[in-house]
């Protein structure tokens, strides 16, 4: 059953209608596609303001007001009463691999497991649901969440599937098990070199299944490719999902060139209504083709910048530390890519109109990409270039976001995650520096959130209580982890609408309700800005809408 429903005349007596109704008044009313009343309408325009109505023509907003004059002003094609509910332009992902996602959606499922038995016999039951796969691969376990914190070995994946290909991604997609024949098809053996990352081995030099960061590049060569008629069902599933969530927009943190094309093509068959800031992976080749390409602006997709890596993830060891983990006194983590290929890349990247977004964790991965963005940069005015993730910053190197002008995208959910082993890996002192949002928030004065699914849940909303009251899903810790670095509501509003369309250069098309922007919104049953903490997770789309169609309706 519908919860409220579109103005209920027959479309073909709309036309008549507008006429009566013009006899009875003096002035012409402008016709319009559609007419939102009874609503509280959050802008988050400049002033943050509130309204009651819109109207919307051609896919855009063309008035924000009160019912009565937008009634006077307007005839509509639709009229909808959205009986007193709370409207918010459509929310915008600005980090994350919705391809990935949509993929996985047929991958085993192994977030949440509580022991690597659980992971077996999850892998099991996928195998039984598809047993038609070329691969098994599952993703998202955290041995961190297990009565043994060590990581896994290969040798049950080699006993219980000896012959088909297995691959298992730690939940940060950082590191990963495969078994024996995966080792085999890839050559990975105990001598192969790596630099950036570790191939496990045990204490007798024997493989152990264990790829971590750029070991498990090594797989890329043997990954298994799908084809776009495979894609497509996966990736419109996906796209339901963000729907059901709010989700109108996403910027996706990493694409090859096949993939763009597969959304591009999607989006322009009218089956892909999700908009897309497509970040392209900065392989040498990739950023060849897209720099002489230029970069590409439309309302439904937007190419303009390279996605980069400088170190790995916190959970693995793999992010960059000024100083040696506090769990594991030997390691600082690892960049992925040198200093000076990073330094080389930059200054190719800002002699274009493309914007660089790295993916920066440890303290020393940011501050080695922010100084080489301040080089790169100097004397060049808002580029936005971006640091994923900003997630652990030495208090000396913060300024340097405002200095430069760079834009923090962070993923407030990744705080109340980590909130549980961070301190571990980082001690006492230097956890405060990370997850610092309401002080990134001031350097640069905005901040772009995003979630980073499928790591984390693709929920907004989810982040959205995460960035203010700093807790995850059960309410903990109670009081909120490292207050000083909650954010407001209307700024985690902004961030998840107007603040990440500006991180791609998109804010005038984009994120507020007001006249000549693109009319997406989202209904939802809960005051976003009033509820208690305890009841911003459960908040409740109800309906979705792109360019002024309806997307999604909860039913
Ligand atoms: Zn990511």
């Amino acid at each position: 059953m519908a919860l409220f429903s579109p103005f209920l005349l027959p479309k073909i007596t709309a036309p008549l209608l507008a006429l009566a109704l013009l006899a009875g008044c003096q002035a012409r009313r402008e016709a319009v596609d559609l007419l939102v009343t009874n609503a509280t309408v959050y802008t988050v325009d400049s002033t943050f303001s509130k309204a009651e109505a819109f109207a919307v023509k051609g896919g855009k907003f063309v008035a924000v007001g009160s019912a009565s004059d937008l009634k006077a002003r307007y005839a509509a094609a639709k009229e909808v009463d959205a009986k007193g509910q709370f409207i918010y332009p459509g929310f915008y992902d600005a980090h994350c691999h919705f391809y990935h996602y949509a993929m996985g959606l047929a991958e085993a499922d192994l977030v949440g497991t509580k022991s690597w038995a659980q992971v077996i016999q999850k892998l099991q039951e996928n195998r039984r649901k598809y047993p038609k796969a070329r691969w098994l691969i599952g993703r998202g376990w955290d041995q961190n969440d297990w009565p043994t914190k060590q990581f896994p070995t290969k040798d049950t994946l080699d006993l219980l599937f000896p012959d088909m290909p297995v691959y298992i991604a730690r939940v940060d997609g950082h590191a990963g098990i495969v078994n024996q024949k995966l080792l085999d098809l890839a050559g990975i053996t105990a001598r192969t070199p790596i630099s950036g990352g570790v191939i496990g081995r045990d204490a007798q030099g024997r493989l152990t299944g264990l790829l971590v960061d750029n070991a498990q590049s090594l797989l890329s060569n043997v990954s298994p490719s799908t084809t776009a008629a495979e894609d497509t069902p996966l990736l419109l599933q996906a796209q339901q999902n963000c729907l059901a969530v709010g989700l109108t927009s996403l910027a996706e943190a990493g694409l090859q060139r096949t993939d763009i094309a597969v959304l591009d093509s999607l989006q322009k068959q009218g089956q892909l209504h999700l908009r897309i800031n497509a970040m392209v992976s900065a392989s040498p080749a990739n950023v060849a083709y897209y720099l002489k390409k230029g970069p590409v602006q439309t309302d439904q997709l937007t190419i303009a910048s390279f996605k980069v890596y400088a170190d790995g993830a916190l959970g693995s060891r793999g992010a960059c530390l000024v100083k040696p983990y506090a769990d594991k006194p030997k390691e600082t983590g690892f960049l992925t890519s040198t200093e000076k290929q990073l330094r080389a890349l930059a200054k190719q990247i800002a002699a274009s109109k493309f914007q660089m977004n790295t993916h920066a964790i440890g303290d020393s991965a940011n501050r080695i990409i922010l100084n080489i963005y301040g080089e790169a940069l100097k004397g060049q005015k808002d580029r936005r270039w971006r640091i994923e993730h900003a997630q652990v910053i030495t208090p000396a190197d913060m300024p340097k976001f405002g200095q430069f002008g760079i834009v923090p995208s962070v993923q407030p959910t990744h705080a109340t995650s980590d909130m549980y082993w961070a301190g571990e890996r980082l001690g006492a002192q230097r956890v405060k520096t990370a997850y610092a949002y309401a002080e990134l928030l001031k350097q640069y004065g905005q901040l772009a959130l995003g979630s980073d699914f499928p790591v984390e849940d693709i929920n907004p909303l989810f982040g959205f209580h995460s960035a203010v009251a700093r807790q995850d899903a059960k309410n903990f810790p109670k009081g909120g982890f490292q207050m000083e670095n909650a954010i407001s509501r209307p700024d985690a509003l902004r961030g998840m609408t107007t603040w990440a369309a500006h991180a791609g250069f998109e804010e005038k098309r984009k994120g507020q309700i007001k006249p000549g922007m693109l009319a997406d919104f989202v209904v939802l049953d809960t005051d976003l800005l009033t509820a208690p903490n305890e009841k911003l997770r459960g908040a409740q789309v109800l309906q979705t809408w792109i360019g002024g169609q309806q997307v999604w309706e909860k039913k």
